[in-house]
């Protein structure tokens, strides 16, 4: 996994959607091919929207028609799927009709925007519906292998990515990427 210096050494130290400067942090784009494949570096702003803290603001987003353009897969992927989502506006769909992206970064972005239907439900440990980006706590000490460390019962873990698997899901403790079993979460 990277480091948010290596990711900022990357982007130049920008987020890597809109350029911003401030408030950087890591974000890790869902059903990369690799754990590391899927982070980028996202300021506060695209963060919140992203994760439904914030309402979309969608004149925001018109960066895209730059960062679409990154040479880093995630971040193109980041780009197709919120252009989707703002198909509605005009300036997006042209942006779509430019775009170009390699068939497997195509398919990755889509991947991300059919599992909460075509999979079967990720249930936590209470049986509660579980989707990307809630946030959950861990209901047991899990040893997490190759890390080197415990994951403590009651550690919150935000911004849940799915996984195919529904008994597993993706997630960040202790600045590292691990999977988790859904069914030791409770969702919070
Ligand atoms: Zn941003």
């Amino acid at each position: 996994m990277s480091s948010i210096e290596t990711l900022k050494e990357r982007s130049g130290g920008v987020c890597e959607l809109c350029a911003a400067t401030q408030g950087l942090d890591i974000y890790d784009v869902s059903h990369a091919p690799t754990l590391d494949d899927g982070e980028i570096v996202i300021c506060a702003t695209c963060k919140a929207q992203l994760e439904g803290e914030a309402p979309l603001d969608t004149d925001h987003w018109r960066v895209l028609g730059d960062s679409m353009w990154s040479g880093v897969g995630a971040v193109q992927v980041m780009a197709y799927r919120m252009l989707h989502r703002l198909e509605a506006q005009e300036w997006a769909r042209g942006l779509l009709e430019t775009l170009y992206v390699e068939p497997e970064i195509e398919s990755w972005a889509q991947q991300g925007m059919q599992s909460t239907q075509a999979n079967e439900p990720t249930l936590d440990s209470n049986g509660v519906l579980l989707q990307g980006g809630d946030s959950v706590s861990i209901i047991k000490d899990l040893e997490v292998k190759g890390a080197g460390f415990t994951a403590k019962r009651g550690t919150v873990v935000k911004n849940i990515t799915l996984t195919d698997n529904p008994e597993q899901i993706e997630g960040r403790v202790n600045g590292v990427r691990i999977v988790l079993l859904s069914k030791f979460l409770k969702k919070i």
